[in-house]
């Protein structure tokens, strides 16, 4: 066994500790394993150590290892595109980078065709950085809203991939600032949102996001370690 299984005990206990020092318990945290560019056979060992919650960003990649990994469930949380999401509405049980309404219409068309309810959570761009997907934060509530109204599609929390620091602490109010977003919807009892789920961290900041109330975090680097993106 790869270094998959000591890594993964440091993240346990990194999270256990971060859980506590916001007064929530270890397992009410999901970790996300991020598992794009990663070969099958070694998603297969995360799997085998109970990590069958995978996060991929690419449409593509999720259709390659799909029949691959048939204990694996997989959430997209890349950018997606609206012609692509007929590929994926049968084979990931949440979509986290819901940014646009045209996408939300084209998830619930697509989604009642095949009578699955999908799970999706709003994007947002935390840092208005070019770069980057997602909303602006003055505008996710609005757009939870308007997505509420379409069948077969459930608004169950909020995402956002914060910028990249080289000081975690550096995002301490951006992940402050998604939490008190997350807790105002939550509090307006909307119809069809149910703000059940707060997608933020990875490697770098995962720890700080939890303190700031994440219960997701998504860990690529710090699981499976560097990525090669020439394979
Ligand atoms: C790659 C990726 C991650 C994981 O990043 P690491 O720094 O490797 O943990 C998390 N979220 C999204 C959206 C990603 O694309």
């Amino acid at each position: 066994m790869s270094n998959i299984s000591e890594n993964l005990k440091i993240i346990k206990e990194n999270i256990k500790q971060a859980a506590t020092k916001s007064g929530r318990k270890p397992e009410d945290i999901k970790l996300l394993a991020v598992s794009k560019t990663i070969a099958p056979e070694i998603i297969q060992q995360a799997i085998d150590l109970g990590l069958t919650e995978l996060g991929e960003n690419k449409v593509q990649e999720i259709m390659s290892k799909y029949e691959l990994l048939p204990e694996a469930k997989w959430h997209l949380i890349g950018h997606l595109q609206t012609n692509k999401v007929k590929y994926i509405v049968d084979k990931v049980e949440m979509i986290h980078s819901v940014d646009s309404l045209k996408l939300a219409t084209e998830i619930s068309k697509r989604a009642s065709a095949i009578n699955k309810p999908m799970n999706v959570l709003i994007e947002i761009n935390i840092g208005n950085e070019e770069s980057k997907h997602g909303v602006p934060i003055e505008e996710a509530e609005a757009l939870a809203v308007e997505i509420s109204r379409l069948d077969n599609i459930n608004v169950k929390g909020l995402m956002t991939v914060a910028p990249f620091v080289e000081n975690p602490e550096d995002n301490r109010d951006y992940f402050k600032q998604m939490y008190k977003l997350f807790i105002d919807i939550q509090s307006k009892n909307y119809n069809n949102i149910s703000m059940e789920f707060l997608s933020m961290g990875m490697t770098n900041d995962y720890e700080v996001a939890i303190e700031e109330g994440a219960n997701i975090i998504r860990v690529g680097t710090g699981l499976f370690g560097k990525r090669n993106y020439n394979i």
